[in-house]
C-alpha cells in the first residue's frame, strides 16, 4: 500500500546515517506532500465534514456502522455468533440508534476472544499489533491496518488546527520517548517529515529541562506536544528557576492522560498559551478535541460512534449527566471493535456548540483511567507511569502488573504470569524497564498470583505508599492530587 504512513514507518526504521543524509533535503518539501495522497484526500474529507449539519451525519455514521458490522458478520467468527444471538442484522442497520441491539464488549472480550475477532490471519504486512498496557493493569493486545496513521494523523491536524497550528510548523515533543544521547548534550531526535524535536522525557531532570529550554529557545515558532504531566514537569521547572517560557511557543498541545483543571490553569499561566486537550485510545473509537473558548470536547462524528451509557446501558441524553464512554471504531478493520466499553467517563452537554456551531456531541470532564500516577526517585524526580506503558513487548507475557513503592528510588514491579512466561522474561522485563528508568530507581521484578484491587475497585499502575509532604513549591500537585 502506497500510503503516507507506511512511508513514515519507513522512515522511523531507516538506518540513522541515512537519516542525517535526507534529512536537509525533507526539510525542504512540503510535509502534506511527504505524506502522500491517502492523508491528503482525509484531510479535506475531515475539514469539510466538520461542518456537515446532524442530519447528514448520521447518514454517514448509518453507512459506515452498516459497513463495519457487514464486515465483523462476513469474516469475524466471533461476531457472527454475537449478532446472530442477539437477533442483529447489519443490513437492516437504519439509524445509528439501531447498534443498540448488540451487546456492548470490554477489554476481557478481546483477551478471550482476539483470534476470532479477527476479519483476516492478522500476520500480514499491512497488520501491526498493538500492545498496551489497557486499564487496571492488565495488558491488552490487538491488531489493526498499518494504514490507519495518515487517516488518524488527518483528524489531529485538523483538531491542532484549532489553536493555530499548522502542517510545516515545528512540534516540540515531550511525550515519553526513549531518544538517544545527541551530541552528549542531550537525549533528543529530529523527525524532519513532521519537523518534530523530540526530547527524551522518560523522566526528566533540571538538567535535562534546562538544556531543552535552551534547545526550545532557537526553534522560532512552534508548539509543545506533550503529556499533561510532562508539560506540567516543564511548567513547574519555569516556575521553580524563574525562568521565562520559550518565546516561540505558540500553543500546547496536551493528550493521553486527564488533565486536572488547576493543573491546567498553572500551565496557561506559566506558558502564557493555550492548552488543547484532545481525548483519544489506541484503540481509535471515539476521538474528542476542545473548542477553544467554547464549552468541553467536541467528538469527531466520522472518526467513530461515540454512545455515552449509564449504569443500566441506557444513552446519556440529558446536559450535566455522567457516563461511559462506548465507542465503535471506523478505523480499524482488522479488529473490528463494535460497542466497546473504554472504561472512561464523561459529562454529557449536548449535540451542537453555541461558540462555533459545530453539530457534534458535546462532553466536559472527561476522566480516563489514565490517572497521573508516578514513581519517585531519590531525588525527588517523578516519573509518571503513562512512560513506563510500552507499546511494545515489554509485557507480552504478563497478564497483569503494578509497581509498589515506598521508598524514592527504589521499587518492586509485580507481575502476573500469562500463557508462555518463562524464567528468562523476569530478567528480560527488568532489562527493559532499566533501560528506560536510566537505573534512576531500583527495581525488583517479582511473580505473583494476583494483584489486589484497590480501594477504590479497580487497580492501579502504582500502588504508590510514599506519603508527600506539603511541599510549598509544588502546590498545584496537591490540589490534583485528592
Ligand atoms: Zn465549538
Amino acid at each position: 500500500m502506497g500510503c503516507a504512513w507506511s512511508r513514515k514507518n519507513a522512515w522511523e526504521s531507516a538506518p540513522r546515517w541515512l537519516k542525517r543524509g535526507l534529512a536537509p533535503l525533507l526539510g525542504r518539501v512540503p510535509p502534506a506532500w511527504l505524506l502522500g495522497r491517502r492523508f491528503r484526500n482525509h484531510l479535506q474529507f475531515v475539514r469539510d465534514a466538520q461542518w456537515w449539519p446532524r442530519a447528514r451525519t448520521r447518514m454517514y455514521q448509518t453507512a459506515q456502522l452498516r459497513r463495519i458490522c457487514t464486515l465483523a458478520a462476513e469474516r469475524s467468527v466471533f461476531y457472527r455468533r454475537l449478532f446472530r444471538e442477539a437477533g442483529f442484522r447489519p443490513e437492516a442497520l437504519s439509524c445509528p440508534e439501531d447498534l443498540a441491539a448488540v451487546p456492548m464488549i470490554d477489554k476481557e472480550t478481546v483477551r478471550a476472544n482476539l483470534p476470532a475477532m479477527c476479519t483476516t490471519p492478522p500476520m500480514r504486512p499491512w497488520v501491526d499489533r498493538i500492545a498496551t498496557a489497557g486499564t487496571g493493569g492488565v495488558p491488552l493486545e490487538f491488531y489493526i491496518g498499518a494504514d490507519r496513521s495518515a487517516v488518524e494523523f488527518a483528524y489531529l491536524l485538523a483538531s491542532w488546527e484549532r489553536i493555530g497550528w499548522t502542517l510545516g510548523t515545528p512540534l516540540a515533543v515531550l511525550r515519553g520517548e526513549v531518544v538517544p544521547a545527541w551530541r552528549g548534550i542531550m537525549r533528543y531526535g529530529y523527525d524532519p517529515m513532521l519537523r518534530r524535536h523530540v526530547y527524551g522525557s522518560f523522566d526528566l531532570t533540571d538538567a535535562d529541562l534546562q538544556a531543552y529550554l535552551d534547545h526550545m529557545n532557537r526553534l522560532g515558532r512552534f508548539y509543545l506536544h506533550a503529556y499533561p504531566s510532562t508539560a506540567a514537569a516543564l511548567a513547574r521547572h519555569l516556575h521553580r528557576t524563574g525562568r521565562r517560557a520559550p518565546l516561540g511557543l505558540s500553543g500546547v498541545i496536551l493528550e493521553s492522560e486527564n488533565v486536572y483543571p488547576v493543573q491546567r490553569q498553572m500551565m496557561e499561566d506559566v506558558f502564557g498559551r493555550t492548552c488543547l486537550c484532545c481525548y483519544g485510545q489506541t484503540e481509535k473509537l471515539v476521538l474528542a478535541v476542545e473548542c477553544p473558548g467554547g464549552e468541553g470536547y467536541h467528538v469527531w462524528p466520522t472518526y467513530g460512534y461515540l454512545e455515552l451509557i449509564d449504569e443500566a446501558g441506557n444513552p446519556i441524553t440529558e446536559c450535566g449527566r455522567r457516563g461511559q464512554i462506548v465507542g465503535t471504531g471506523f478505523i480499524n478493520t482488522v479488529v473490528p471493535f463494535i460497542r466497546y466499553r473504554t472504561g472512561d467517563e464523561a459529562t454529557y452537554l449536548g449535540q451542537r456548540c453555541r461558540l462555533c456551531g459545530r453539530e457534534h456531541p458535546i462532553l466536559a470532564d472527561i476522566r480516563g483511567h489514565r490517572l497521573q500516577e508516578s514513581l519517585i526517585t531519590s531525588d525527588g524526580d517523578e516519573i509518571p507511569w503513562v512512560a513506563l506503558n510500552m507499546h511494545d513487548d515489554t509485557f507480552r507475557q504478563v497478564r497483569q502488573f503494578q509497581f509498589t513503592q515506598s521508598t524514592p528510588g527504589r521499587a518492586v514491579l509485580s507481575v502476573v504470569p500469562a500463557a508462555g512466561f518463562a524464567a528468562g522474561d523476569i530478567e528480560r522485563i527488568g532489562r527493559m524497564l532499566d533501560m528506560k528508568l536510566r537505573n534512576r530507581i531500583a527495581l525488583t521484578v517479582q511473580v505473583v498470583d494476583a494483584i489486589a484491587p484497590s480501594g477504590r475497585g479497580k487497580a492501579i499502575y502504582v500502588d504508590q505508599r510514599i506519603e508527600r509532604a506539603a511541599d510549598l513549591s509544588r502546590p498545584w500537585e496537591q490540589a490534583c492530587s485528592g
